[in-house]
Protein backbone atom coordinates (compact mmCIF):
# COMPACT_ATOMS: atom_id res chain seq x y z
CA UNK A 1 0.00 0.00 0.00
CA UNK A 2 1.46 3.61 -0.58
CA UNK A 3 1.90 6.13 2.15
CA UNK A 4 -1.22 8.12 2.18
CA UNK A 5 -0.95 11.87 3.52
CA UNK A 6 -3.20 12.19 6.75
CA UNK A 7 -4.53 14.66 5.37
CA UNK A 8 -6.01 12.33 1.92
CA UNK A 9 -7.25 9.82 4.13
CA UNK A 10 -11.30 10.82 4.60
CA UNK A 11 -14.90 8.84 5.24
CA UNK A 12 -17.81 10.78 3.57
CA UNK A 13 -20.74 11.50 5.40
CA UNK A 14 -24.42 10.94 4.39
CA UNK A 15 -24.63 14.34 2.80
CA UNK A 16 -21.42 14.23 1.14
CA UNK A 17 -19.27 15.96 3.43
CA UNK A 18 -15.82 14.33 3.23
CA UNK A 19 -14.55 14.17 7.68
CA UNK A 20 -10.96 13.08 7.34
CA UNK A 21 -10.25 9.77 9.14
CA UNK A 22 -7.47 10.98 11.50
CA UNK A 23 -8.20 13.82 13.84
CA UNK A 24 -6.79 15.45 17.00
CA UNK A 25 -8.51 15.08 20.24
CA UNK A 26 -8.38 18.12 22.62
CA UNK A 27 -9.86 16.83 25.58
CA UNK A 28 -8.21 17.44 28.82
CA UNK A 29 -5.69 19.70 27.20
CA UNK A 30 -5.73 22.74 29.25
CA UNK A 31 -6.26 26.23 26.91
CA UNK A 32 -4.17 28.02 25.93
CA UNK A 33 -0.71 27.69 24.84
CA UNK A 34 -0.68 24.18 25.47
CA UNK A 35 -3.94 23.49 23.20
CA UNK A 36 -2.02 25.77 20.49
CA UNK A 37 0.80 23.80 21.07
CA UNK A 38 -0.96 20.40 20.23
CA UNK A 39 -2.86 21.65 17.40
CA UNK A 40 -0.27 23.53 15.49
CA UNK A 41 2.08 20.33 15.55
CA UNK A 42 -0.96 17.71 14.70
CA UNK A 43 -1.64 20.24 11.91
CA UNK A 44 2.28 20.30 10.79
CA UNK A 45 2.28 16.60 11.31
CA UNK A 46 -0.57 16.35 8.19
CA UNK A 47 -3.75 16.36 10.65
CA UNK A 48 -6.49 17.82 8.87
CA UNK A 49 -9.26 17.31 11.57
CA UNK A 50 -9.26 19.07 15.11
CA UNK A 51 -11.89 17.26 17.68
CA UNK A 52 -13.21 19.93 20.54
CA UNK A 53 -16.28 20.86 23.04
CA UNK A 54 -17.84 23.55 24.96
CA UNK A 55 -16.80 21.60 27.69
CA UNK A 56 -13.29 21.20 26.76
CA UNK A 57 -12.59 24.85 27.57
CA UNK A 58 -10.66 25.23 24.94
CA UNK A 59 -12.44 26.20 21.66
CA UNK A 60 -10.19 29.66 21.57
CA UNK A 61 -7.25 28.28 21.87
CA UNK A 62 -8.00 25.70 18.90
CA UNK A 63 -9.32 28.47 16.57
CA UNK A 64 -6.55 30.32 17.20
CA UNK A 65 -4.12 27.72 16.36
CA UNK A 66 -6.14 26.92 13.16
CA UNK A 67 -5.53 30.49 12.20
CA UNK A 68 -2.12 30.69 12.63
CA UNK A 69 -1.24 27.70 10.52
CA UNK A 70 -2.23 30.37 7.75
CA UNK A 71 -4.38 26.94 6.23
CA UNK A 72 -7.51 27.83 4.09
CA UNK A 73 -10.32 26.99 6.51
CA UNK A 74 -11.79 24.60 4.14
CA UNK A 75 -8.68 22.79 5.06
CA UNK A 76 -9.47 21.61 8.19
CA UNK A 77 -11.84 19.59 9.71
CA UNK A 78 -13.43 21.11 12.82
CA UNK A 79 -15.65 19.33 15.36
CA UNK A 80 -16.96 21.03 18.26
CA UNK A 81 -20.03 19.41 20.96
CA UNK A 82 -23.03 21.26 22.50
CA UNK A 83 -22.88 20.87 26.31
CA UNK A 84 -26.04 18.90 26.97
CA UNK A 85 -27.29 21.00 30.09
CA UNK A 86 -26.96 24.02 27.93
CA UNK A 87 -30.08 25.77 28.26
CA UNK A 88 -30.60 27.35 25.10
CA UNK A 89 -28.88 25.44 22.47
CA UNK A 90 -29.01 27.93 19.62
CA UNK A 91 -27.81 30.23 21.73
CA UNK A 92 -24.58 28.25 22.71
CA UNK A 93 -24.22 27.19 19.02
CA UNK A 94 -23.57 30.58 18.26
CA UNK A 95 -21.32 31.10 21.50
CA UNK A 96 -18.82 28.31 20.10
CA UNK A 97 -18.44 29.77 16.64
CA UNK A 98 -17.47 33.26 18.42
CA UNK A 99 -14.90 31.43 21.02
CA UNK A 100 -13.67 29.31 17.44
CA UNK A 101 -13.70 32.65 15.65
CA UNK A 102 -15.25 31.24 12.98
CA UNK A 103 -18.52 31.45 10.65
CA UNK A 104 -18.93 27.75 11.07
CA UNK A 105 -18.55 24.03 12.32
CA UNK A 106 -17.79 21.19 9.76
CA UNK A 107 -19.36 19.02 12.41
CA UNK A 108 -21.31 20.17 15.71
CA UNK A 109 -22.74 17.00 17.81
CA UNK A 110 -24.67 16.81 21.02
CA UNK A 111 -22.07 15.75 23.84
CA UNK A 112 -24.41 13.05 25.22
CA UNK A 113 -28.05 12.09 25.13
CA UNK A 114 -30.17 13.78 27.80
CA UNK A 115 -33.97 14.66 28.29
CA UNK A 116 -33.39 17.64 26.32
CA UNK A 117 -32.27 15.99 23.31
CA UNK A 118 -35.15 16.67 20.90
CA UNK A 119 -35.16 20.46 21.27
CA UNK A 120 -30.85 20.16 21.14
CA UNK A 121 -31.42 18.22 17.63
CA UNK A 122 -33.99 20.97 16.66
CA UNK A 123 -31.13 23.30 17.13
CA UNK A 124 -28.85 21.82 15.33
CA UNK A 125 -30.98 21.03 12.93
CA UNK A 126 -31.95 24.71 12.31
CA UNK A 127 -27.86 25.45 12.56
CA UNK A 128 -27.40 22.83 9.96
CA UNK A 129 -30.31 24.69 7.59
CA UNK A 130 -28.37 27.74 8.17
CA UNK A 131 -24.72 26.88 7.40
CA UNK A 132 -23.15 26.92 11.11
CA UNK A 133 -22.62 23.68 10.78
CA UNK A 134 -21.40 21.16 7.39
CA UNK A 135 -22.80 18.45 9.30
CA UNK A 136 -24.59 17.82 12.68
CA UNK A 137 -24.54 14.37 14.63
CA UNK A 138 -24.86 13.06 18.22
CA UNK A 139 -21.91 11.72 20.52
CA UNK A 140 -22.31 8.64 23.20
CA UNK A 141 -25.74 7.66 21.47
CA UNK A 142 -26.79 3.78 21.31
CA UNK A 143 -29.00 1.84 18.87
CA UNK A 144 -32.05 3.15 20.58
CA UNK A 145 -31.36 6.61 21.27
CA UNK A 146 -30.35 6.41 17.36
CA UNK A 147 -33.10 5.47 16.30
CA UNK A 148 -35.79 7.97 18.34
CA UNK A 149 -33.91 11.01 16.96
CA UNK A 150 -34.30 9.44 13.42
CA UNK A 151 -37.92 8.88 14.21
CA UNK A 152 -38.32 12.21 15.97
CA UNK A 153 -35.79 14.69 13.77
CA UNK A 154 -36.02 16.10 10.56
CA UNK A 155 -32.59 15.41 9.57
CA UNK A 156 -30.79 12.04 10.60
CA UNK A 157 -27.28 12.74 12.39
CA UNK A 158 -24.45 12.75 9.88
CA UNK A 159 -22.30 10.81 12.47
CA UNK A 160 -22.17 9.04 16.04
CA UNK A 161 -19.15 9.53 18.20
CA UNK A 162 -18.66 6.93 20.56
CA UNK A 163 -15.45 4.98 22.76
CA UNK A 164 -14.30 2.76 20.43
CA UNK A 165 -10.80 0.60 20.02
CA UNK A 166 -9.79 -3.16 20.35
CA UNK A 167 -11.12 -3.37 23.32
CA UNK A 168 -14.86 -1.21 23.13
CA UNK A 169 -15.71 -3.21 19.68
CA UNK A 170 -19.51 -1.59 19.65
CA UNK A 171 -19.61 -3.95 16.73
CA UNK A 172 -23.61 -4.22 16.77
CA UNK A 173 -23.90 -0.47 17.37
CA UNK A 174 -21.14 0.14 14.05
CA UNK A 175 -23.79 -2.67 12.31
CA UNK A 176 -26.60 -0.58 13.32
CA UNK A 177 -25.13 2.98 12.20
CA UNK A 178 -24.03 1.52 8.59
CA UNK A 179 -27.74 0.61 8.45
CA UNK A 180 -29.26 4.21 9.13
CA UNK A 181 -25.84 5.56 6.97
CA UNK A 182 -24.73 7.62 9.97
CA UNK A 183 -20.87 7.17 10.42
CA UNK A 184 -19.27 6.22 13.29
CA UNK A 185 -16.28 8.00 14.82
CA UNK A 186 -14.19 6.41 17.26
CA UNK A 187 -13.52 8.40 20.45
CA UNK A 188 -10.66 7.50 23.48
CA UNK A 189 -8.93 5.11 20.34
CA UNK A 190 -5.79 4.50 22.03
CA UNK A 191 -8.01 3.53 25.46
CA UNK A 192 -6.94 6.60 27.14
CA UNK A 193 -3.11 4.89 27.26
CA UNK A 194 -4.70 1.83 29.31
CA UNK A 195 -4.70 -1.16 27.05
CA UNK A 196 -1.40 0.12 24.92
CA UNK A 197 0.80 -2.37 27.08
CA UNK A 198 -1.40 -5.29 26.29
CA UNK A 199 0.41 -8.27 25.32
CA UNK A 200 -2.43 -9.10 22.32
CA UNK A 201 -1.76 -5.36 21.79
CA UNK A 202 2.17 -5.20 21.83
CA UNK A 203 2.62 -8.75 19.94
CA UNK A 204 0.73 -7.40 16.65
CA UNK A 205 2.63 -4.22 17.05
CA UNK A 206 5.68 -6.57 16.57
CA UNK A 207 4.70 -8.41 14.33
CA UNK A 208 4.11 -5.60 11.85
CA UNK A 209 6.91 -3.25 13.09
CA UNK A 210 4.66 -0.86 13.88
CA UNK A 211 4.02 0.72 18.09
CA UNK A 212 1.38 -0.52 19.64
CA UNK A 213 -0.76 3.03 19.66
CA UNK A 214 -0.41 2.75 15.43
CA UNK A 215 -1.39 -0.38 15.96
CA UNK A 216 -5.16 -0.08 17.37
CA UNK A 217 -5.37 3.02 15.72
CA UNK A 218 -4.92 1.36 11.78
CA UNK A 219 -7.54 -1.27 13.37
CA UNK A 220 -10.11 1.47 13.37
CA UNK A 221 -9.01 3.01 10.02
CA UNK A 222 -9.47 -0.37 8.46
CA UNK A 223 -13.15 0.09 9.29
CA UNK A 224 -13.28 3.68 8.10
CA UNK A 225 -14.16 4.44 11.72
CA UNK A 226 -12.76 7.87 11.86
CA UNK A 227 -9.87 8.29 15.08
CA UNK A 228 -9.27 11.45 17.09
CA UNK A 229 -6.15 10.44 19.22
CA UNK A 230 -4.93 13.01 21.97
CA UNK A 231 -1.34 13.81 23.09
CA UNK A 232 0.25 16.59 24.05
CA UNK A 233 3.50 15.31 22.91
CA UNK A 234 4.69 16.55 19.71
CA UNK A 235 6.62 13.30 19.01
CA UNK A 236 3.59 10.99 19.60
CA UNK A 237 1.02 13.34 17.02
CA UNK A 238 3.63 12.67 14.59
CA UNK A 239 3.70 8.87 15.51
CA UNK A 240 0.04 8.48 15.74
CA UNK A 241 -0.39 10.22 12.03
CA UNK A 242 2.36 7.03 10.73
CA UNK A 243 -0.78 4.95 10.25
CA UNK A 244 -1.43 5.49 6.31
CA UNK A 245 1.41 3.34 5.05
CA UNK A 246 0.54 -0.13 6.37
CA UNK A 247 -2.35 -2.46 6.67
CA UNK A 248 -3.15 -5.25 9.67
CA UNK A 249 -2.83 -8.91 8.48
CA UNK A 250 -6.51 -10.32 8.33
CA UNK A 251 -5.74 -12.58 11.11
CA UNK A 252 -4.13 -9.52 13.31
CA UNK A 253 -7.46 -7.77 12.76
CA UNK A 254 -9.33 -11.17 14.26
CA UNK A 255 -6.55 -11.63 17.39
CA UNK A 256 -7.64 -7.77 18.06
CA UNK A 257 -10.98 -7.84 17.32
CA UNK A 258 -11.23 -10.95 19.96
CA UNK A 259 -9.86 -8.27 22.59
CA UNK A 260 -13.24 -6.85 22.98
CA UNK A 261 -14.88 -6.69 26.42
CA UNK A 262 -18.17 -5.04 25.63
CA UNK A 263 -20.13 -8.00 24.28
CA UNK A 264 -19.77 -6.51 20.62
CA UNK A 265 -22.53 -3.96 21.97
CA UNK A 266 -25.23 -1.86 20.80
CA UNK A 267 -24.74 0.66 23.09
CA UNK A 268 -22.78 3.16 23.38
CA UNK A 269 -22.18 3.65 27.03
P1 LIG B 1 -7.04 8.56 23.84
O1 LIG B 1 -7.52 7.17 23.66
O2 LIG B 1 -6.82 9.41 22.66
O3 LIG B 1 -5.71 8.47 24.70
C1 LIG B 1 -5.04 9.59 25.14
C2 LIG B 1 -3.96 9.15 26.12
O4 LIG B 1 -2.98 8.35 25.45
C3 LIG B 1 -3.22 10.31 26.76
O5 LIG B 1 -2.91 9.94 28.09
C4 LIG B 1 -1.95 10.40 25.92
O6 LIG B 1 -0.92 10.93 26.71
C5 LIG B 1 -1.69 8.97 25.57
N1 LIG B 1 -1.04 8.80 24.25
C6 LIG B 1 -1.27 9.49 23.11
N2 LIG B 1 -0.52 9.02 22.11
C7 LIG B 1 0.21 8.02 22.61
C8 LIG B 1 1.19 7.15 22.06
N3 LIG B 1 1.54 7.23 20.79
N4 LIG B 1 1.76 6.23 22.88
C9 LIG B 1 1.41 6.12 24.19
N5 LIG B 1 0.48 6.91 24.76
C10 LIG B 1 -0.10 7.85 23.98
O7 LIG B 1 -8.01 9.26 24.91
P2 LIG B 1 -9.07 10.43 24.96
O8 LIG B 1 -10.07 10.00 25.96
O9 LIG B 1 -8.42 11.73 25.11
O10 LIG B 1 -9.82 10.39 23.54
C11 LIG B 1 -9.38 11.12 22.42
C12 LIG B 1 -10.35 12.22 22.08
O11 LIG B 1 -11.66 11.73 21.91
C13 LIG B 1 -10.51 13.27 23.18
O12 LIG B 1 -9.40 14.12 23.28
C14 LIG B 1 -11.78 13.93 22.74
O13 LIG B 1 -11.53 14.82 21.66
C15 LIG B 1 -12.59 12.74 22.27
N6 LIG B 1 -13.46 12.21 23.35
C16 LIG B 1 -14.82 12.38 23.21
C17 LIG B 1 -15.67 11.96 24.19
C18 LIG B 1 -17.14 12.17 24.02
O14 LIG B 1 -17.90 11.99 25.00
N7 LIG B 1 -17.61 12.51 22.84
C19 LIG B 1 -15.20 11.31 25.43
C20 LIG B 1 -13.76 11.12 25.46
C21 LIG B 1 -12.95 11.56 24.44
P3 LIG B 1 -0.15 12.33 26.37
O15 LIG B 1 -1.18 13.38 26.09
O16 LIG B 1 0.61 12.55 27.63
O17 LIG B 1 0.71 12.03 25.19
Amino acid sequence: MSTVEPRRAAVSLSNGVEMPLLGLGVWQIADGRQTENAVTWALEAGYRHVDTAQLYGNEPAVGRAIRASGLPRTEVFVTTKLQPRARRPARAVDESLGRLGMDHVDLFLIHWPTRAAVEQWAALEHAYDQGLARAIGVSNWGAHDLDDVVARGRIPPHVDQVQFSPFQFRRALLAHCHELQITLEGYSPLTRGRSLEDPTVMRVAQEHGRTPAQVVLRWAIERDVAVIPKSTHRERIVENAEIFDFQLAPDAIATLDALDRTGGTAEAR
